[in-house]
């Protein structure tokens, strides 16, 4: 049910897209929280199926965080408030000391918060380059070319190219920028959870949210991406990691928080997560 819950955001590529003014107005957010994230009390029913029941946690600036929890546990729904793909019913959402509950997509990802989209269909037909180009130029092109002064027009195009050089060095980042004339379509499973992330990332955020970004990665570029998460994550990224292979989780974050039926199980250090019995029981059914 998760691929259904996801498929709002796929095929939308400009739900990443973010406009050229907030390229650079994300640094004037407020980075003295402690916590950019904050989740209180959110609630999110479909029909007669409560998927989110009042969750609430925070995100601590800088950390990778773990989110977990049994499958229908409401982990993709609750990315999917986040990030104003859907309402909550009640309940709010934080970031950065301001409340974003129920803002569009876009507008939560001007303000420095992210999730990766799968590569729609049609990007699949472009190039790894023209698809780094299309994630945060977005909307901007479109309505700046038609409305604006020639003046206004020589900033665009100045922005333009530093979106390129800046596409570039993301793409070196993640060692893909030797396939940039490729087909998207033609990427292997784990060079396009490489091209997503960096999609996500060239929209400048301050906190990615990854559902499943390992789910069809071999081995070896599971390696490499983590290793860019935790190089990102001490530049000074904040993550929210969600993922099915615990031992993933347990090695990787510094803090888990455990979703059950919609609401927070428990959270802590994986050591307290591993040792936690409620946490056995939601997954196992107590059978340990
Ligand atoms: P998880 O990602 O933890 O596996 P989801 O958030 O995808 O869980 O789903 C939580 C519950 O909400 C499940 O019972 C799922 O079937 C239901 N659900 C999620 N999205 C929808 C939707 N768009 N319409 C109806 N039910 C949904
Ligand atoms: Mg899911």
């Amino acid at each position: 049910m998760s691929e259904a819950t996801e498929g709002g955001g796929q095929g939308a590529p400009d739900d990443v897209a973010v406009d050229a003014d907030a390229l650079s107005a994300t640094s004037d957010v407020d980075l003295s929280q402690e916590y950019p994230l904050q989740v209180d009390d959110l609630h999110k029913s479909f029909g007669g199926i409560t998927a989110v029941d009042g969750a609430t946690f925070q995100v601590e600036r800088g950390s990778l965080t773990g989110l977990i929890g049994p499958n229908g546990a409401g982990k993709s729904t609750t990315f999917n408030l986040i990030t104003g793909m859907y309402d909550p019913d009640s309940g709010s959402v934080t970031f950065n000391g301001e409340d974003i509950t129920g803002l569009e997509p876009h507008e939560v990802a001007n303000r420095g918060l992210v999730r990766t989209f799968q590569i729609a269909r049609e990007l699949k037909e472009m190039t790894v380059l023209e698809n780094m180009m299309l994630a945060p130029k977005g909307q901007v092109g479109e309505s700046l070319w038609r409305s604006v002064t020639p003046g206004v027009r020589g900033r665009v195009v100045e922005q333009e190219e530093e979106l390129l050089e800046r596409a570039w060095e993301t793409l070196e980042f993640f060692e893909i920028d030797h396939i940039a004339e490729e087909y998207a379509g033609n990427l292997s499973g784990g060079q396009r959870k490489l091209l997503e992330m960096a999609r996500a990332l060239l929209t400048d955020p301050d906190m990615l949210l990854l559902d499943e970004p390992f789910a069809g990665v071999n081995p070896s570029l599971e390696k490499r991406l983590l290793e860019h998460i935790h190089e990102l994550r001490e530049q000074g990224y904040t993550f929210l990691l969600v993922e099915h292979d615990m031992d993933l989780i347990m090695n990787n974050c510094e803090h888990v928080i455990v979703l059950h039926q919609g609401r927070v199980l428990t959270e802590g250090t994986p050591a307290e997560i591993k040792s936690d019995e409620e946490v056995i029981e939601a997954y196992l059914g107590g059978n340990v």
